[in-house]
């Protein structure tokens, strides 16, 4: 089984702030960190770490982040299949982190945004049954149905975590085996939250439904009834990647057992997660395989 992951990749440049800019204000910063990250890249590159066979399929533009790019992602047990637009940037973020480990992310998606269903479906073409196509909010609207579309003629196993928030997300739900979502996803696309929301998406076709509530933990929903797991305890530095981490683990997790998303994956991805809080930057702040390879055998 592989896992396709289909998403953005970009560089992270982490500034740290005593508080969040207010409109007109100028702050003082520090630089903190300078990494790879994307939704895309980070999900897949956990996956990896985790053991679980994966193809990152994103787009890189020019300039001195794309360089930058590639080489960090060479370093990781993974695949990565990376579309060279030019005349384009490569994306980027800019993140603020505050004291108590809150950020505040902007990001740019030209890259993400140009990536073509055709060049997407060259790669997705070697998938077979039962592999595992993993979204994310960061493409275009067409490329994103098209993908989801392929994924169901394909018998692919899907997977999406709707973040960045877009407005046709509610229509994507009947093409959704696994959902990712956190309190604030939940709340905008459904409405309400907490079991609540778990419900709502089953009725629209989801199969598994995972709600994450940072400190507090973790939901798992489907068919047979609910299942909640605590957080794991951490000193919180910076919280860039938990909901990626926390994923990524999951699917893998499971993926590797053969099973569907169970409370021992939500377990493994609570583990996960409390190292990646635990330490600054996006990459580098992941956990290693070795750490990966330990809570997987637990
Ligand atoms: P982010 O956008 O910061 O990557 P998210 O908003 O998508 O994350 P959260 O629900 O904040 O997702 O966190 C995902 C998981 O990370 C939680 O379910 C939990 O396991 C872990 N986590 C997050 N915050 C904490 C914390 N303060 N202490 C321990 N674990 C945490």
């Amino acid at each position: 089984m592989r896992a396709y992951v289909i998403g953005n990749v970009a560089i992270d440049e982490t500034i740290s702030v005593s508080s969040f800019p207010q409109a007109g204000a100028s702050l003082l910063g520090r630089e903190q960190s300078r990494d790879l990250g994307g939704k895309g890249a980070n999900q897949s590159v956990v996956c990896g770490r985790c053991g679980l066979p994966t193809t990152l399929i994103a787009a890189v533009g020019e300039g001195f982040r794309s360089r930058m790019i590639q080489d960090q992602l060479a370093r990781e047990p993974i695949e990565s299949e990376l579309i060279r637009l030019s005349g384009v940037a490569s994306d980027f973020s800019i993140v603020f982190t505050t004291p108590d480990g809150e950020n505040a992310i902007v990001t740019t998606t030209e890259a993400a945004e140009s990536l073509t269903l055709d060049a997407v479906l060259r790669t997705l073409s070697k998938a077979r049954p039962g592999d595992i196509a993993v979204l994310q909010g960061n493409l275009s609207e067409a490329v994103t149905r098209g993908i989801l579309k392929t994924a169901r003629e394909k018998a692919l196993v899907t997977a999406f975590n709707p973040s960045p928030l877009r407005s046709y997300f509610p229509d994507l739900w009947p093409d959704v085996d696994l959902a990712f979502l956190n309190k604030g996803e939940a709340q905008s696309l459904t409405g309400t939250d907490g079991e609540a929301a778990a419900r709502k998406l089953l009725a629209e076709g989801v199969r598994q439904v995972v709600l994450t509530a940072g400190g507090e933990g973790a939901t798992l929903a489907d068919r047979t009834g609910f299942v909640s797991v605590p957080a794991f305890p951490a000193t919180v530095l910076d919280t860039t990647g938990a909901g990626d981490t926390f994923m990524a683990v999951a699917i893998a997790s499971s993926a590797l057992r053969g099973c569907d998303l169970d409370e021992r994956a939500l377990r493994h991805a609570s583990a996960a997660s409390a190292l990646t809080v635990g330490r600054c930057g996006t990459r580098s702040a992941f956990p290693t395989e070795q750490e990966l390879a330990g809570i997987l055998a637990d």
